[in-house]
């Protein structure tokens, strides 16, 4: 009987926060990091500030951001 050792590691996630008010598109740094344009440029992508797209930097397409979740196809892109 020792359970002393739980870990609280759970609790570390900080809550996030819901200060009312639009946001552009909040995403992520580290998904940001691994999100490359689908197109053969492989592009990094750029969040726009006033948009909910992600703007390839390469190639210029952008891509919608629907709930949160980028829609990295080539079918939906704004060239
Ligand atoms: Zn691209």
């Amino acid at each position: 009987m020792n359970a002393t050792q739980t870990s609280g590691n759970w609790q570390s996630l900080e809550a996030t926060r819901d200060e009312g008010g639009p946001v552009a598109v909040q995403l992520d740094p580290q998904l940001m990091d691994i999100l490359a344009c689908p197109a053969e440029d492989h592009g990094p992508l750029r969040a726009e500030a006033d948009a909910d797209v992600l703007v390839c930097t390469v190639c210029g397409r952008r891509y919608p951001v629907e709930d949160g979740i980028p829609v990295l196809l080539l079918d939906r892109a704004i060239p």
